[in-house]
């Protein structure tokens, strides 16, 4: 069993695709499950995985954009019914607590329709959590230890989204980063120092700039303005590709995989990035695996 395993549940943005969802992401270590971000389709992608929701022991938030959230509530209702006894920790920045309480609140007819149909079955727990608001700056900052894990956060610059952190998820020697939604900034450089692998906020700004003239010219002006002002708060691959080589990552993983690329469009999603970063580069897809021994 490898020390860390990384497994992709999610690598697409906001806008639904059929082979992207919503971003997520699950960081093995020992018998240790924890989650990064819960966009849509993840709880889908958990059992096609193999990793159900009663097997995750802790779940961390980057930011709070829709694309990492709104699976919230299928995952608290799966790991409730999935047998867990015990409430889901979740750590994320300042207003995750009123979001969970928002998504529970969503639940609560669901719950108690359930308490009354199945009784002593399922656990009083229910859809409870134990949540922690965290704070890091541009220093990675111990989080929380869970199991082996040590999880770091730092903070990351997505503007207006303001707390927005990264991670870093150690175990003994072996790291994994999480970027977050973000643009090169210190606390990404200074988070994802030697890491073994780093997941990055990846946008092809050149075919992102395609795919917006293409949609005002069939009359999607909305779509392409929208899509248009997501360029200042995402990094260009170029930019997470320099980072990494700065920061002495040994694997960069691309993944919030803008615009939604198909397979045959990897070597132009890509172009150049081999002159900037010298490790290993892969762009994430959903149900991707990667291990570190
Ligand atoms: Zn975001
Ligand atoms: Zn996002």
């Amino acid at each position: 069993m490898p020390t860390l395993e990384l497994i992709l549940l999610g690598t697409g943005s906001p806008i639904h695709q059929p082979h992207r969802s919503g971003n997520a992401q699950i960081i093995r270590g020992g018998e240790i499950n924890v989650l990064i971000d819960v966009g849509w389709g993840a709880t889908v992608r958990m059992f096609q995985c193999g990793v159900g929701p009663p097997q995750i022991d802790a779940v961390f938030v980057t930011h709070l954009h829709s694309d990492h959230t709104t699976d919230f509530a299928d995952l608290l209702v799966m790991r409730w019914v999935g047998g867990i006894t015990k409430p889901l920790r979740v750590y994320g920045p300042e207003g995750t607590e009123s979001m969970i309480a928002g998504y529970r609140q969503a639940l609560e007819a669901d719950t108690r329709f359930r308490f009354a149909h199945h009784g002593e079955q399922l656990a009083p727990v229910g859809t409870e959590c134990d949540v922690t608001e965290i704070s890091a700056g541009q220093e990675p900052t111990e989080v929380a230890t869970i199991g082996e894990i040590t999880v770091k956060a730092f903070e990351v610059d997505h503007r207006p989204v303001m707390p927005a952190y990264g991670f870093r998820f150690e175990r003994g020697a072996k790291s994994i980063v999480i970027s977050g939604d973000t643009n090169a900034c210190p606390g990404l450089l200074n988070g994802a120092q030697g890491a073994d692998i780093l997941v990055a906020d990846s946008m092809n700004k050149k075919m992102m700039s395609a795919l917006e003239d293409n949609l005002r010219s069939s009359g999607r002006g909305l779509q392409a303005a929208l899509l248009g002002d997501a360029h200042t708060y995402h990094a260009d691959v170029k930019d997470a590709a320099e980072i990494a080589q700065q920061a002495g990552v040994k694997h960069l993983v691309l993944s919030h995989v803008m615009p939604s690329i198909l397979e045959e469009q990897i070597p132009q999603f890509t172009e150049g990035l081999d002159g900037i970063f010298k490790g290993e580069i892969s762009v994430g897809h959903d149900l991707a695996r990667y291990g570190i021994e």
